[in-house]
């Protein structure tokens, strides 16, 4: 593979906060406004593929809430996103994915991303996570992907009443080819409320780490394990109504898209987002950055921490 001459490829869009679960833990909770007009979302897929900067190309779209199904233009943007283009993949809770709706996910869709945080249905419940079928309903969806030949990735948060649960039976029968594991994110504004009963600590994380890092996914891929460090700062991320999303500092601040790109504004620390796995192979086309010394290229090219001033 070739190492090429851009590095951040990838970008979550939270098209809206809006959800129909109430994770206590939901980071996603306050953001602005979600944009109803499909040419103005559109305009937001332009920008992401006409602008680029020298460390800013971006191949993939991730669309993520809130509950992206909820959005009312969700499947006009997972076409526009398709059509231009773009790797396409969801982040949803998967409650509103079923027989009905999967082929017209796996027209535009290369990835669905399902968030699961426990092998237990009621504690799933407990955690806010819908009301007590999360578990069974999210295997039935991770057999759908499957069978509509979508690729499946696991979204977990390790909460403090999770981190000593052995996810591996779960995590091998939904057979992902992709695992992403998160420790407990406080966003100051958003999840306040319930930072004392469920933050895990750096070593409870560690415990949990532990238990599953053995685990190889599909095509032998390895879990992707992210700690608060490294989630922060690591992400290109754009709110409901397309503006840039800083999560530095523990709490959000937002700017606007032409400030990153035009004056060479950047918040993501490209040496965090390479070492966190944010490029890996989401589509067999997709030959650039994931190659051993690519941190080398890094270490040597960029900039070691480019952050906004706000
Ligand atoms: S399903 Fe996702 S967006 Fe909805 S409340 Fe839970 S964490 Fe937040």
């Amino acid at each position: 593979m070739m190492i090429g001459d851009k590095i951040i490829r990838s970008v979550n869009w939270h098209i809206t906060t809006k959800c129909n679960y109430n994770c206590r833990f939901c980071y996603v909770q306050k953001l602005d406004r979600e944009i109803l007009d499909i040419k103005k979302a559109s305009s937001v897929l332009e920008k992401l593929k006409t602008n680029r900067n020298d460390y800013v190309e971006i191949e993939k779209i991730n669309f993520v809430g809130g509950e992206p199904f909820l959005h009312p233009l969700f499947y006009e943007l997972l076409q526009a996103a398709h059509e231009m283009g773009f790797v396409v993949s969801i982040v949803t809770n998967g409650s509103l994915i079923n027989e009905q709706n999967i082929h017209k996910i796996a027209k535009y869709a290369d990835w669905v991303g399902v968030s699961v945080d426990s092998v237990s249905n009621l504690e799933e419940a407990r955690l806010g996570r819908g009301r007590g079928r999360h578990v069974s309903h999210a295997i039935e969806v991770a057999d759908l992907v499957h069978e509509y030949g979508i690729k499946l990735k696991v979204n977990t948060t390790v909460t403090k009443s999770t981190f000593q649960e052995n996810m591996e039976p779960l995590i091998r029968w939904m057979k992902p080819h992709r695992w992403k594991v998160f420790q407990m994110l406080h966003i100051k504004g958003q999840n306040d409320a319930c930072v004392n009963e469920l933050a895990v600590t750096g070593s409870e994380f560690q415990d949990f780490v532990k238990r599953h890092e053995h685990i190889r996914l599909v095509g032998g891929e390895k879990p992707v394990f992210e700690s608060n460090e490294d989630m922060i700062g690591s992400y290109f991320i754009l709110s409901p109504s397309g503006k840039v999303v800083s999560n530095e500092g523990g709490s959000y601040s937002t700017f606007e898209f032409e400030e990153f790109l035009e004056k060479q504004t950047r918040v993501i620390n490209v040496e965090k987002y390479v070492n966190r796995g944010g490029l890996y192979k989401w589509a067999d086309q997709t030959t650039k950055g994931v190659k051993d010394g690519l941190n080398e290229k890094i270490r040597t090219e960029c900039p070691p921490m480019l952050r906004v001033n706000m």
